[in-house]
């Protein structure tokens, strides 16, 4: 009897914690839901996402060529409600660098990459700057800060929409618009891979808990690759595991050639090789893959397949990145001008003023931007 009922008390906390599990249980990656959700509300971006696979490949096998690096100027509209959401430059700083790190292949835990996988590790000669230059031609941080009544976001227009608590995008052709807010629970980021037709919302969103590397970031999602693979799906690329689970798991491909096949998403920070066992490959899963769910601290790599499919997707659905000045500020050359560093005083070490031609005493040279040069004569 006692057995009886602590057997029905065990299943009925079994039930409770599993349904608990499935209602937290949300993916923390968006954009596979959101590129469905895009697909029924644009009808035009649905007809020309049918083609964009085909067209990658034609493109790389006939254009794939070693450009010369690409550098994709970024705004970052930090939408927040409480003074922690409204994180720092600082902040905002620490994630361009891990961009600019990542993409270059010059992170310093590309050490981990197994070494089986370091000759198709790519740098991906991609760079990215905070906008030097706002839509309208004006001198810019890059960085648009707005406050907003809305509490967290979820995937629908609200974030790229300032009627509705958002922040409106900047043209989505020219720049690369990241959206940093409060997410609802469980969500990371989620981004809108391209197509030939491109429109509102067109970009990226990231928790402010996930974004950079300092300031509000939370373990273990604080080393900015949430934002690394946001802008990876933005390019075009898939979930390396090629978003299927199950009995097809293995053969749901992420269009690359040179990720090795792959049952279903990493989470944590597996040991190598991992699951080599299920799709039956040489090293098993490439879980440090930007493209995987593992955590900041086991990612390290893209390869250079998906380094292909990026530039295929820049060259075709983003071309405006090519070429561009919005990196570069217009004030250059007068700051420098400005800045020329100029000797204004001569003085001697009690501080009497000397000629400005003083040439064999013993001195100090003060200059325009307030900095001084001492002069000792050696006899
Ligand atoms: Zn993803």
């Amino acid at each position: 009897m006692i057995l009886s009922i602590l057997k029905n008390i065990f299943f009925l906390l079994f039930f409770i914690l599993f349904t608990d599990i499935e209602l937290i249980s949300q993916e923390r990656c968006g954009t596979v839901q959101v590129t469905k959700d895009r697909e029924i509300q644009y009808p035009k971006y649905k007809k020309k996402r049918k083609n964009v696979n085909k067209e990658t490949n034609i493109w790389i096998k006939k254009n794939y060529i070693n450009k010369s690096i690409i550098t994709i100027p970024v705004v970052v509209h930090v939408v927040w409600s409480n003074s922690n959401q409204n994180i720092s430059d600082a902040q905002i700083e620490t994630q361009i660098n891990v961009l600019n790190q990542d993409y270059r292949r010059n992170n310093i835990d590309q050490i981990n990459t197994p070494g089986v996988w370091q000759s198709i590790a790519a740098d991906c000669e991609i760079e990215f700057c905070l906008a030097k230059i706002d839509p309208n031609g004006q001198e810019s941080t890059g960085i648009n800060r707005v406050q907003t009544n809305h509490g967290s976001f979820g995937m629908d227009n609200d974030i790229h929409t300032s009627s509705l608590g958002g922040a409106d995008d900047w043209p989505n052709e020219n720049y690369l618009n990241i959206w940093v807010c409060d997410l609802e629970p469980g969500l990371l980021g989620y981004a809108t891979p391209p197509s030939n037709w491109i429109g509102d919302g067109d970009g990226v969103v990231i928790g402010y808990k996930y974004f950079g590397t300092i300031g509000t970031v939370q373990a273990p999602y604080n080393k900015g690759r949430t934002t690394t693979h946001e802008i990876g799906h933005w390019l075009n690329l898939n979930h390396v595991w090629g978003d299927s689970w199950g009995s097809n798991g293995c053969n749901a491909d992420d269009n690359v050639s040179d990720t090795p096949n792959q049952e279903e998403e990493n989470y944590n920070c597996p040991g190598f090789p991992h699951n080599a066992a299920a799709c039956n490959t040489s090293y098993g899963d490439m879980f440090m893959n930007y493209m995987d769910y593992t955590n900041d601290a086991c990612m390290n790599l893209f390869t250079e397949g998906q380094k292909e499919r990026m530039l295929a997707a820049i060259t075709q659905y983003r071309p405006n990145m090519l070429n561009h000045n919005l990196c570069n500020s217009h004030t250059n050359v007068s700051e420098i001008l400005i800045n020329e560093k100029k000797l204004i005083k001569i003085i001697d070490f009690l501080g009497k003023e000397l000629n400005m031609n003083t040439s064999n005493k013993n001195c100090i040279y003060i200059y325009n931007d307030g900095s001084a040069e001492k002069k000792i004569i050696l006899k």
